[in-house]
């Protein structure tokens, strides 16, 4: 059976996997899935990025918000392995995920290899600062809802 695997469930991957998964994948016990589709992320969940603004004003709560990448493969015949991709392996076609830690119970997943017949690499971009000095020390970027929080945070104590 055809192996896709694709990493990163932004706006790309997640609209790729979740199609992969409605064609090819296993939706309900009687069907026979054509192909092994799986998703790859860092994060349990995803949310709409043109939305961070809100969050760092203040004028959205992300959690309700947030798809659960799990719920998702589960609806759309998928499966979700959270972690961060750590190496490719082009000549094997595997790719290694990082260990999944958790601040209360340490490492929750190990270290894993998981083989592909087809990859997408979906992991977007990072913020560019053009060289401008100073501006990566003391600007926010608005990428994650970790930043938005942060920015929201940074705004009520100045504001307070
Ligand atoms: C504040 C803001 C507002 C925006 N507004 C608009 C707009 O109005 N209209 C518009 O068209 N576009 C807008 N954009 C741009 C749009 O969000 C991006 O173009 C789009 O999200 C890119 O999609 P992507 O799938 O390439 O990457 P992303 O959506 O960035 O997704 C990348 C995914 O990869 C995961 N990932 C990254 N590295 C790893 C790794 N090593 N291992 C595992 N997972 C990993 C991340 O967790 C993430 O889920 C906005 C962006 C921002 C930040």
């Amino acid at each position: 059976m055809h192996r896709f695997i694709i990493v990163g469930g932004g706006a790309g991957g997640l609209e790729l996997t979740t199609r992969l998964g409605d064609r090819f994948g296993i939706t309900d016990s009687k069907t026979t899935p054509r192909a092994q589709v799986t998703l790859v992320d860092r994060n349990p969940t995803h949310i709409w990025k043109p939305l961070l603004h809100e969050v760092a004003a203040g004028s959205m709560d992300p959690f309700t918000q947030e798809l659960e990448y799990a719920a998702q493969a589960l609806w759309h015949g998928f499966e979700f392995q959270q972690g961060e991709l750590t190496a490719l392996d082009r000549a094997n076609k595997r790719i290694t995920i990082g260990a999944l830690r958790d601040e209360e119970a340490g490492e929750i997943l190990r270290e894993r290899k998981l083989e592909y017949d087809t990859l997408v690499i979906a992991i977007g971009s990072t913020t560019h600062y053009f060289g401008v000095e100073g501006v990566q020390e003391n600007a926010i970027a608005l990428d994650t809802v970790g930043q938005a929080e942060l920015f929201r945070k940074r705004l009520i104590a100045a504001c307070m």
